[in-house]
């Protein structure tokens, strides 16, 4: 059992808005807490003209500097800039994106009073490093070995490119999960021990941005994702905006003054109907407070639950219809479902467990892990059997995963040749023998899909390589060609050529949008630079600090009675004025260079020496009570 200071692995849940790390030990699952007191930490980072921050801070600070704060990098990662999805998604983001080498996303921000591009991998390693710092300092050690989870939908290139992303940050991840998956686990564990021939598990995934529903199978030979269905603009932001919209015409009905227009207002009361939904799902009642929300007007307004839920009441329609989609996909009845589990921040939302539980008819919901740590408790349970900490009783859960979408090659007249069908599980391999269709061919150009068309010009290109041949007939050339899936639900292909003596073997990874061994390296480095641009200003900060409190405290000691009655009144007022210019510096220049605190901290002590020298008798006291040395 790891204990302080032993090698420990780690479970992630990088999350689309809130990330959440947790680990095993004794015997149980520990949730990893942050600096704030946090059990999750935003995905958010942002970039200023002094320093860098990420999680909570930069979450905070989104409201006043929305261009240069970058969230939602999980909607980015491993996708292609002309990707549709991504450029709806890019109209609903303050900051910006463009496209790069590759038809990669870049995004693109001021940092340091330089334009800086990053990948969403970049972005997501950010995430990961402050996850990492968080549970290092938690649990006193250096944490390297990760699990980290994705949605079940998540293609190759997604999957790799998050393990990228890990590899940015410095960290071994051990294995990429799908996050129903490490959520079943979770309560796998928790609740009873497998003792069913097969349990059929409902998922509902109800995030800050993003609905996922899942159904898996869990037998003898692993766990199988039967189906999965969703909503990517469908979550705890839709729920917030609608109480925005609400609180919009209230105003407008109270003061006759439409705030629309008024971002800044805007954001403000954005960000107190996320705290009072979250009151909601414990209290009836509660009720928004903003003073000056716009033109020095004071907002009080009560929001009761039955309200919250009427306002809401489409999205919460919507959400019960793709739950439906995903059974029918399945193809089980309610009726047939074992259990159902609630993951996700939204989904502690009282309507939400009610309209669910009214679904299944009255079935007790699986809530007793907290909604947005189930995914990272699985997590962690799963990394710590990577870790060879686990009995054998839970060994059963090592869980083998599915692949989502069919593998193939293009044939001859774009027709997709399916390799590995959707849902076989993992790892798993494949092989088929091909040949050409023209004489003397010299060379096979190999295409790799994703996808269930039978053209392959309505799937998803992952890769293609051309195999050189020597010219045959056609039809004579054996060629070979493998597929392999592992753990992490990558895919590797290679061709070889059998029968006419030459060898060639050519192996492809899915690199199409992805990062190169170089650019990894590369922002591998820049990553070590931006941890110690962070640590630098983090001693600006303190030093600063100390020279604000040094000020301070000299004004208290010469405002001291005792003091005052032994300092001439010259020296008061040198001393005073010197004070006061250092306070006004400090005032206009937030972060400067470390030397030029040095400086003022000297000057301080260059005027207050000899004075305190002249006072012999009181000198030791006052540096005991200053103690700025
Ligand atoms: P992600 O979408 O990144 O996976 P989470 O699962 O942590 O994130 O969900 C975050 C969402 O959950 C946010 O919109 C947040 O407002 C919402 N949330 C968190 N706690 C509560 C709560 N007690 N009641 C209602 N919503 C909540
Ligand atoms: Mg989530």
């Amino acid at each position: 059992m790891p204990g302080k200071g032993e090698k420990v692995a780690i479970g992630i849940d990088l999350g689309t808005t809130y990330s959440c790390a947790a680990v095993w030990r004794n015997d149980r699952v520990e949730m990893i807490v942050n600096d704030q007191g946090n059990r999750t930490t935003p995905s958010y980072v942002a970039f200023t003209d002094s320093q860098r921050m990420i999680g909570d801070p930069a979450f905070n600070m989104a409201a006043c500097n929305p261009t240069n704060t970058v969230y939602d990098a999980k909607r980015l990662i491993g996708r292609e800039f002309s990707d549709p999805i991504v450029q709806s998604d890019m109209k609903l983001w303050p900051f910006k994106v463009i496209g790069g080498i590759n038809d990669k996303p870049n995004i693109v921000v001021n940092y340091n009073g330089e334009e800086k591009h990053f990948a969403a991998e970049e972005i997501s390693s950010m995430v990961l490093t402050k996850i990492r710092e968080i549970a290092e300092v938690y649990l006193g050690s250096t944490v390297k070995d990760v699990v980290i989870t994705v949605p079940a939908y998540f293609n190759d290139s997604q999957r790799q490119a998050t393990r990228d992303a890990g590899v940015i940050a410095g960290l071994n991840v051990m294995r990429i999960i799908n996050e129903p998956t490490a959520a079943a686990i979770a309560y796998g564990l928790d609740k009873k021990p497998f003792n069913h021939d097969h349990k059929h598990v409902f998922v509902f995934d109800l995030g800050g941005g993003t609905l996922d529903v899942s159904i898996l199978t869990f037998d003898k030979n692993g766990i199988t994702t039967k189906a999965t269905a969703g909503d990517t603009h469908l979550g705890g932001q839709d729920f917030d905006n609608t109480m925005v919209n609400h609180f919009v015409k209230e105003f407008l009905r109270k003061h006759k003054i439409d705030i629309s227009g008024d971002r800044k207002a805007l954001r403000r009361l954005k960000s107190a109907c996320e705290k009072a939904k979250r009151i909601l799902s414990s209290n009836t009642e509660t009720t928004i407070e903003i003073e000056c929300l716009h033109q020095g007007i004071d907002f009080f307004s009560p929001i009761s639950r039955a309200k919250f839920e009427e306002v809401n009441n489409n999205h919460f329609n919507k959400c019960m219809e793709i739950a439906e989609k995903c059974l029918i996909d399945s193809g089980l009845d309610k009726s047939s479902i074992h259990d159902v589990v609630l993951v996700g921040g939204s989904t502690r939302i009282v309507k939400v467990q009610q309209i669910l539980s009214d679904f299944f008819e009255g079935k007790e919901l699986c809530k007793s892990i907290n909604a947005d740590e189930a995914i990272a408790c699985g997590a962690a349970v799963h990394a710590s059997i990577l870790n060879g900490d686990f009995s054998e009783k839970v060994s059963v859960l090592r869980s083998r995963e599915v692949i989502p979408l069919s593998l193939g090659l293009e044939k001859h007249g774009g027709i997709m040749s399916t390799m590995i069908p959707r849902n076989t599980l993992i790892p798993t391999s494949m092989e088929q023998v091909f040949t050409t269709h023209l004489h003397n061919q010299t060379n096979i150009l190999i295409h790799v899909y994703e996808g269930e068309r039978k053209i392959t010009m309505g799937n998803n290109l992952l890769g293609k390589f051309v195999l050189e041949i020597p010219p045959a007939p056609a039809g004579i050339p054996q060629i070979m060609v493998s597929f392999q899936i592992d753990n992490d639900g990558i895919l590797h292909v290679s061709a070889t050529e059998k029968f006419l003596g030459v060898k060639k073997n050519v192996t492809i990874r899915n690199d199409k949008g992805r990062l190169s061994k170089e650019e990894i390296e590369r922002m591998i480095e820049e990553a070590e630079k931006y941890k110690d641009e962070d640590k630098m200003y983090r001693k600006k900060v303190e030093t600063r600090n100390a020279l604000e409190k040094c000020a301070y405290n000299m004004r208290n000691a010469i405002n001291d009675k005792e003091i005052m009655m032994k300092l001439s009144l010259e020296d008061k007022e040198v001393i005073d004025n010197t004070i006061d210019s250092v306070l006004l510096w400090l005032d206009d220049n937030v972060i400067v260079e470390q030397h030029d605190f040095e400086y003022y901290t000297n000057l301080l002590s260059s005027v207050f020496d000899p004075i305190i020298l002249k006072m012999k008798t009181m000198s030791l006291m006052i540096k005991r009570n200053i103690g700025y040395h």
